[in-house]
């Protein structure tokens, strides 16, 4: 530092200061020189925060935690100054320019000495760590782009029981854009659908299983989320090949009908639909269990309740709605336009599948999206009687709906 040193302007997230590049938060796209900081981000460090508050008492020593990707030190900062129970955490960038900048915002929290810095490549210093006395309870994977590359040293680099989060900025990819290079990173087909988001972020979770099973070690999802701009999830690391074998069981398929949208999990390869259609499309092998825990997501509400921000109470709870239905959802304004009928209010729908006998929960991952265990044919019937009724009521219908829509 000295002279040179960037222009730099405070923020605040959540409790703590950020010492960030004066550039990153002038323009609408932030800048990578000299150092990057998305404000827009702040959502999904919040989250952090709110998960490793949640997880710390069970780890039975001095928690420590590993920010592969620190950059400004966003969220290795604020996890040190706002997670008490947090011993150490070690904030790692190859660019030492945003190393200074997280160094400033550490004592500016008056939190330096719960935080390391170091300068390393990622790969090598995750391997540095692969030795039993040298693991981390958390480790957090956060690259420009996607993690793929990472994935393999990372689950080395925590410690039995411990937490690794990961997030994934190639959505497109993830999402079905490019299934090659989906094949290639994550080993698996993603899916052009309309709840591709979830299928995306499934395929992500079984690349890091992939990488577990090869070590004999075990999975499981705790938590996953996604805006449009990046996808994160937050997984356990079980050592074991008990765990191994059960990790394996929740690798699957799952066949989906473009034509009619039904969709299941499944072993069995065909391309007949009982709709008729024998363009039946196959994604995966991607993870088929549960991508939440109902344990996690309890203590992540009583962590977040009284101190969060709406956004982030409203995702938890909706993940708390969806425990437990099917994979997949329907997005019933799409659904409605393929059928050229007006759509009804996501809380309408809800309420018309659950007279019909049906669960049915909003989405967390779309806010669009409806999550049931109803049946294509159910959702769309449902859809045509709102239409038909709609029509009789004429303009005595409920106004708000249609404005809503
Ligand atoms: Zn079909």
């Amino acid at each position: 530092m000295g002279e040179n040193f960037p222009l730099e302007s405070q923020v605040t997230e959540g409790k703590t200061i950020l010492v960030v590049p004066a550039n990153s938060i002038k323009t609408k796209i932030p800048p990578r020189a000299p150092a990057f900081y998305n404000s827009l981000a702040s959502l999904s460090r919040d989250i952090s925060v709110i998960f490793c508050r949640a997880h710390t008492h069970m780890i039975s020593r001095e928690p420590t935690m590993l920010d592969t990707f620190a950059g400004v030190g966003a969220r290795g900062v604020r996890v040190a100054n706002e997670v008490p129970r947090m011993n150490t955490v070690e904030l790692n960038d190859v660019n030492s320019v945003a190393l200074d900048f997280a160094s400033r915002s550490a004592s500016a929290n008056g939190v330096s000495m719960r935080c390391i810095f170091t300068n390393q490549e990622a790969r090598s210093l995750l391997v540095s760590h692969c030795r039993r006395d040298k693991q981390y309870d958390f480790v957090d994977i956060d690259p420009f782009g996607t993690p793929a590359f990472y994935i393999d040293c990372a689950v080395g680099a925590v410690v039995n029981g411990g937490f690794l989060s990961l997030t994934a900025t190639d959505t497109p990819v993830l999402c079905g854009l490019y299934p090659r290079v989906a094949l290639r990173r994550y080993g698996g087909l993603p899916l052009r659908t309309g709840y591709c988001h979830e299928l995306g972020l499934r395929l992500l979770v079984s690349a890091v299983a992939r990488a577990c099973m090869q070590h004999d070690l075990g999975l499981r999802c705790l938590f996953v989320h996604n805006t449009r701009h990046y996808m994160r999830v937050y997984l356990q690391i079980l050592k074991g090949s008990i765990d191994s074998d059960r990790t394996l069981e929740q690798i699957g398929y799952l066949n989906h009908c473009p034509d009619c949208l039904y969709r299941e999990v499944s072993t069995e390869v065909t391309s007949r639909c009982e709709c008729g259609t024998n363009k039946i499309q196959r994604a995966g092998p991607l993870w088929v269990g549960a991508i939440y825990n109902e344990m996690t997501l309890r203590s992540m509400l009583e962590e977040a309740s009284g101190n969060s921000r709406k956004a982030v109470l409203t995702l938890l709870q909706r993940a708390l709605g969806e425990l437990n239905l099917p994979i997949g959802y329907y997005l019933p304004d799409q659904m409605a336009d393929h059928l050229e009928l007006p759509s009804p209010p996501p809380r309408r729908v809800i309420e018309e599948l659950e007279k019909r006998g049906f669960k049915a929960a909003r989405s967390a991952l779309n806010p669009m999206g409806i999550k049931t265990n109803a049946d294509p044919r159910t959702f769309s019937q449902m859809i045509k009687d709102y239409a038909s009724e709609m029509k009789i009521s004429g303009d005595r219908s409920d106004r708000r709906d249609k404005i809503h829509y």
